[in-house]
């Protein structure tokens, strides 16, 4: 069973009373079509159907919850999705909201945190101008500031999926999960081997830009740069001055892997065809990473489908086999099963 100082299983299941009925309880299904390539059970945690299109509600709504009314409100910096949390959970509790992003978050997000009434900031070209324009904000106005990942509030939040695997099927052999700053991988990890050491959990992260993978091989956290994606969610860095995530991923992912951005393109034509899930570029690394063979499954297997907040316009051109672009970034046009 893991140990960490900077969380504990009491934790994850105080977020899962704070969360439940709002963010709880997103439905697992099967996928035949993955089941049938690999010959093991593989399962979909389908958290692209959170309210706000994300799992990243969880972590939000738990951070929020000790947060009175007449506090200033809160500040956070994102890629979009974290930002959207956060605007739709500070809303609920009337609490003003800022969200600062980088010029690569997509419009698509950034529409989306503006239509929950949070104020928008674009700052730089990379996810550190934003954390850094956040702290800022978040002391000259007296907001609170609530970290993406790097905060215990928000692992334990996210953490409350592996609580949710592992109680619908204690049979899991394998979880396979979205990595970025790692606190879904964190939160996670920490939930499923406190409930069942012998699990293995895989990070998946995509090639262009996997700051969680630079540090773990580095072993200490790294610069990296940042590059536009097909799964924008996973982008930014961990944070050079990272408190727990580094910590908890090195000591509770048993492996990271790496998928391309073809791969990803294939996944989500693989969910949209096969399974019938509109999901963005982030959520479907884990199926990518087994369409492509770079995980072996060992027994039956969930893949978390991290969230839906992608372009739509873009997604349907995917869908029909076009090309698209994501910031100078082609993603070539394939039509699916040819
Ligand atoms: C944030 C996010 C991730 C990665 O979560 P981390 O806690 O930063 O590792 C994966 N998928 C989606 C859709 C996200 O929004």
């Amino acid at each position: 069973m893991p140990t960490d100082p900077s969380i504990a299983l009491a934790d994850i299941l105080s977020a899962a009373s704070v969360i439940r009925g709002q963010a709880s309880d997103m439905p697992l299904v099967p996928s035949p079509s993955l089941t049938a390539l690999t010959g093991q059970t593989v399962l979909l945690k389908l958290e692209n159907m959170q309210p706000m299109g994300a799992f990243k509600l969880r972590g939000a709504l738990n951070a929020l919850a000790n947060l009175s009314e007449d506090s200033g409100g809160v500040v956070c910096c994102s890629t979009g999705n974290h930002g959207r949390a956060i605007a739709f959970a500070a809303r609920q509790r009337g609490l003003r909201a800022v969200v600062c992003m980088s010029e690569l978050v997509p419009k698509a997000k950034v529409d989306g945190i503006r239509a929950l009434g949070a104020e928008v900031r674009i700052i730089g070209r990379s996810q550190d101008d934003a954390a850094v324009e956040s702290l800022r904000l978040g002391k000259e106005e007296g907001l609170t500031e609530i970290p993406p990942f790097d905060d215990a509030r928000v692992v334990a939040g996210q953490g409350t999926i592996g609580l949710e695997l592992l109680a619908a099927r204690p049979d899991l052999d394998t979880l396979l999960v979205p990595l970025s700053g790692g606190g879904l991988a964190a939160g996670v990890a920490f939930a499923a081997k406190t409930i069942k050491p012998s699990i293995r959990v895989i990070g998946v992260s995509m090639v262009r830009g996997a700051a969680m993978q630079a540090a773990l091989v580095a072993g200490k956290p790294v610069q990296v740069t940042e590059y536009p994606s097909l799964a924008d969610s996973l982008g930014g860095g961990i944070g050079m001055d990272n408190r727990i995530t580094f910590a908890l991923c090195r000591d509770l992912l048993d492996e990271v892997v790496l998928v391309g951005e073809d791969a990803i393109r294939d996944a989500m034509q693989a969910l949209f065809f096969d399974d019938r899930i509109v999901a963005e570029g982030a959520a479907v690394v884990g199926i990518a990473a087994i369409r492509t063979g770079a995980v072996r499954l060992t027994g039956p297997t969930a893949t978390i489908i991290t969230g839906r907040n992608t372009d739509m316009p873009s997604f349907a051109a995917m869908m029909a086999g076009q090309s698209v672009t994501v910031g100078d970034l082609t993603i070539k046009g394939k039509t699916y099963g040819a």
